[in-house]
């Protein structure tokens, strides 16, 4: 349709305002509570307008265009009521604009300024109320809050974290955090998004404060560099150094963030300012580290690693890839294992992580990755989630969760042995004893089955191995699996009947159904549930594993994996060998022809098959379960380098260390949860020093003799295309244009795939799995009663070398914990932050204890990110024999109150 406004004729769509349209076509209408991600408001009439024909002004931010409508943004009685709204809010508050972060950045200030308005005509006489600084990242200052509510919006209707509101009435009416508590003290886990949308000074980032204007920062666009969300970040940058984080609000919609960010991505890039970073090669000598230069040390790794492949093989030579750096320096990776080391052993940390989706999924499916999208929960009728505690780990995902049970009324089943956050606006939370995943899943299917709720047709014509699999499901009755798991059989059943009567039903992982010594049979299980109830192809269903890292999809997209080329070409099939070694010049007779070691059994294997490893971006003496063995193991290395951004733990073993660029510095890809592949552009140039990871692995390839390996994004982004695919399609300009695109993508004038396997399976038919049920590897006995989880918490990240080195992340949590029932801190006589000792079969930490329900009675939960009180100095080594995937969920402890001064069993060293 079209409307006039200022006598201007704009096009416009049914649905929108006259505020939105006015914007779109660059007339200026100010508004202090609109803001397009909280919509429309209605508050502040700043925004107000005339329309032809309507009595009165109206405010444009909340009228719907009409076809015809004229609109006058510029009259006399406009301007007035425009000028009186801010000449009150400037008069009512304190307003000093020369030492305001929001300098610059303000809507109110604008307004102020377009309508020359210095000073208000009148005062209104109210004491300045104190700031509130309580809490870590946030400044609140309520003499500047003009009550636009676009906060309170934003918090409980974008974020949904549920904070903020209005409280108290008419002059004393104010924006409060729970009921009116400092922000420090409050339920605020300082995501930002309410100082993202503030329009004026009245929240501001705490870090940021007195550090830079706004016109004196540059904002560059980057992707996130925590989870596998990958949200895309505008970085605001003075003099080369990092100052802030907004989300990206162009094009939010198509964003994976939808312009949201976490506390990570919003205070967690402090770390690229870190004094920490290594800048200069390091090699050992008479058992120290010392600075080395480039040439000497980049000799010295091709030096030994040639030696040591002359010796004993290229088997001896381990390389491990990392989930945190781009697709191309992966790619380089995984081609200088096999092209110029000749070996498959390579890997990455998804062994450690999703491993069993990868082999569970390409089993049973043909493809190990999310078959859906993050933005289709909203249009699921049912959502299963287990094994992820979504709020914590991939935390704007977990807001796309909460907005689709809030807002699209999708029913949300939680099963988890954790009182997890989303478990609080559930529909149904079962907790299942940790370990028991095989028992409940085929449980639901044998009620679903039972009861005639599986859809025959679907199975009919996409599955195979109906009969064997419906054969193992008899075993699995309502009350053989109570006694397994724990599950009464009601909830099992109301859980079944809820999931396989949707007309689409999602599925929702993450490690709490890998990292299992049967993980890719929990895997499996999921998959067979989304198959026979007919929900994989479908907009809104499907089987999503949430990836852990910000390009774990990546690095196995990119074959940083034993058994794979690039885009999961198998190694042991020739014609795909011949292809890729075509493309490097090589013979295809020196290249492995046989799957390679894994990352756990590479570390098994050190001093005796492996002689040597290669490790970029990757802390195995923080990540790997049973650390006390994986010191060991490293330690019988002979020849360890180490690349790296910070002196890791492993680092500080390492006989060469090599200092990496941070996401920021380079260019490269990355691939995100559910498979869109994102360009991120260098933003920061480096500090003199580190190199760009691809340019070490060439650097390093052509002292070996490999001279045209290729060292720079471009080139390497070429050879992907070339050999993998389903990146064929994918171009850089591509990805900067359409927000990133998902694969398969296999040629230029392809959209990208949003959904896998509609109509047929990447395999052909759905593979259904019959599963024998297994315990955990461990169970609780006398001597350790309980059951020990790890895994990660909200403010920190992994090893914890990038988040403990955000000043804001380690000042919300300074240090480890672990989590102990309110019973079980009774009869142990333990109170809440009293030092503990956490002890295993395989060692021994000292921790604060948290006493909380969060648990269940004889669990124990430790988050894995503290060097200093390491939960894999707990965990169990026991293996999924499939995916080699460790257990780290599930294993036999005990607690004790601590001795004073410490136990002589712990670990003394530093955190990292
Ligand atoms: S909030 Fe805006 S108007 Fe108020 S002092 Fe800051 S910049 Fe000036
Ligand atoms: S930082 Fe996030 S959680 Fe805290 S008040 Fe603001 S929007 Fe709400
Ligand atoms: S949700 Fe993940 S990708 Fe997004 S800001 Fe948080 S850590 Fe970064």
């Amino acid at each position: 349709m079209e409307i006039t406004i200022d006598g201007r004729t704009c096009k416009a769509r049914p649905g929108q305002t006259v505020l939105q349209v006015a914007r779109e076509n660059g007339i200026y209408i100010p508004s202090l509570c609109y803001h397009p991600r909280t919509g429309r408001a209605g508050r502040c009439r700043a925004c107000v307008v005339e329309v032809e024909g309507m009595q009165g002004l109206k405010e444009s931010c909340a009228l719907d265009v009409k076809e015809g409508m004229a609109v006058r943004t510029d009259t006399r009685a406009v301007t007035a009521v425009r000028r009186m709204v801010v000449e009150l809010l400037l008069a009512d508050g304190q307003h000093q604009c020369i030492a305001c972060q929001a300098n610059g950045h303000c809507e109110l200030q604008d307004m102020a300024y377009r309508l020359g308005i210095e000073r208000p005509s009148l005062r209104l006489a109210s004491e300045p109320e104190p700031l509130d600084e309580s809490s870590e990242g946030i400044v609140r200052d309520p003499n500047k809050c003009v009550q636009c509510g676009r906060c309170v919006n934003a918090c409980n209707n974008t974020v949904m974290h549920e904070v903020l509101d209005f409280a108290w009435r008419s002059g004393h009416a104010k924006v409060v955090c729970d009921d009116d508590k400092p922000m420090g003290e409050s339920s605020c886990v300082q995501c930002g998004e309410c100082v993202q949308v503030c329009p004026v000074g009245a929240l501001v980032f705490k870090p940021a404060k007195g550090r830079g204007r706004w016109w004196e920062t540059e904002k560059k666009t980057v992707i996130c560099p925590y989870c596998g969300v990958g949200c895309s970040i505008d970085m605001h940058v003075k003099d080369g150094r990092y100052l802030w984080a907004m989300a990206t609000e162009d094009n939010w919609e198509k964003l994976p963030g939808q312009g949201m960010l976490c506390v990570k991505g919003r205070f967690g890039l402090e770390f690229l300012n870190s004094p920490d970073r290594l800048t200069s090669p390091l090699i050992r000598r008479n058992g120290n580290l010392e600075p080395a230069s480039w040439d000497e040390a980049l000799d010295l790794v091709a030096k030994r690693l040639k030696e040591i492949k002359g010796k004993h093989g290229p088997g001896a030579i381990g390389c491990f890839a990392s989930a945190k750096v781009t697709n191309e320096e992966n790619f380089a990776m995984m081609r200088f294992a096999r092209a110029v080391v000749g070996t498959n052993n390579v890997d990455h940390c998804a062994r450690l992580c999703h491993a069993s989706t990868v082999a569970g999924l390409a089993t049973t499916l043909g493809s190990g990755a999310m078959t859906n999208t993050m933005q289709e929960a909203a249009k699921s009728e049912v959502i299963l989630l287990t094994g992820t505690n979504t709020t914590w780990c991939h935390p704007v995902f977990g807001g796309l969760i909460k907005q689709a049970v809030r807002k699209h009324g999708v029913k949300l089943i939680v099963v988890d042995p954790r009182e997890i956050d989303l478990a609080k606006i559930a529909h149904l939370h079962i907790r299942q004893k940790n370990g028991s995943d095989v028992a409940w899943l085929m449980g639901m299917q044998h009620v679903i089955v039972r009861e005639g709720w599986h859809k025959l047709d679907y199975i009919n014509e996409r599955c195979e191995g109906w009969e064997e699999y419906r054969k193992s499901l008899e075993f699995y009755t309502p009350e053989k699996v109570e006694e397994l798991s724990g599950i009464p059989k009601e909830r099992l059943y109301e859980a079944a009947r809820l999931f396989a009567t949707a007309k689409r039903a999602a599925i929702y992982f993450s490690m709490g159904i890998t990292q299992s010594s049967h993980g890719v049979d929990n895997v499996k299980a999921c998959a067979n549930l989304a198959m026979i109830t007919g929900n994989l192809g479908v907009e809104g269903g499907g089987i999503n594993p949430l990836r852990g890292q910000s390009n774990v999809q990546g690095a196995c997209d990119m074959g940083a994996l034993p058994n794979v080329f690039s885009g999961y070409q198998a190694v042991t099939d020739e014609t795909v060998r011949r292809k890729f070694a075509a493309r490097w010049g090589v013979k295809p007779e020196a290249m492995d022809a046989k799957v390679g070691l894994t990352v756990t059994t590479m570390i098994e294997g050190c001093g005796e098959s492996i002689k040597a490893a290669y490790i970029m971006g990757e802390n195995p003496m923080v990540s790997d379960p049973n650390l006390n063995h994986v010191e060991t193991q490293l330690k019988k290395l002979d020849f360890l380098v180490v690349q790296d951004i910070f002196p890791t733990e492993t680092a500080r073993m390492a006989d060469v260390v090599l200092p990496g660029m941070t996401f920021a510095e380079k260019t490269g890809c990355y691939t995100n949860t559910e498979r869109r592949v994102q360009l991120g552009r260098a933003a920061l140039t480096p500090p003199p020093g580190p190199k760009q990871d691809s340019e070490i692995i060439a650097e390093i390839a052509r002292r070996i003799g490999a001279a045209d390996f290729p060292s720079t994004p471009e080139s390497l982004f070429a050879e992907i295309r070339d050999l993998t695919p389903s990146y064929h399609g994918i171009t850089y300009e591509r990805m900067e244009k359409e927000c990133g695109l998902r694969w398969p993508c296999p040629s230029e004038d392809h959209p990208g795939t949003p959904i896998l396997h509609i109509g047929k399976f990447a395999r052909g038919k759905g593979l259904l799995s019959p599963i024998a049920y297994r315990p955990p590897a461990e169970e609780p006995d006398d001597q350790y009663p309980m059951r020990l989880s790890t895994g990660r918490i909200l403010q920190h990240y992994h090893t914890g070398s990038m988040s403990r080195r955000a000043p804001v992340l380690d000042g919300l949590v300074p240090h480890g914990m672990v989590e102990i029932h309110p019973n079980d801190a009774s009869r142990l006589k333990v109170k809440e932050g009293e030092k503990v000792r956490v002890l295993t079969r395989r060692g021994t930490i000292e921790t604060q204890a948290l006493v909380t329900d969060r648990v269940a009675e004889g669990s124990l939960f430790i988050p894995f990110h503290f060097a200093e009180a390491a939960a894999n100095r707990l965990t169990i080594d026991a293996l999924d024999p499939v995916a080699k995937i460790p257990e780290y969920k599930v294993c036999a402890a005990r607690v004790e109150k601590a001795a004073p001064g410490g136990c002589d069993d712990c670990p003394k060293e530093a955190a990292s």
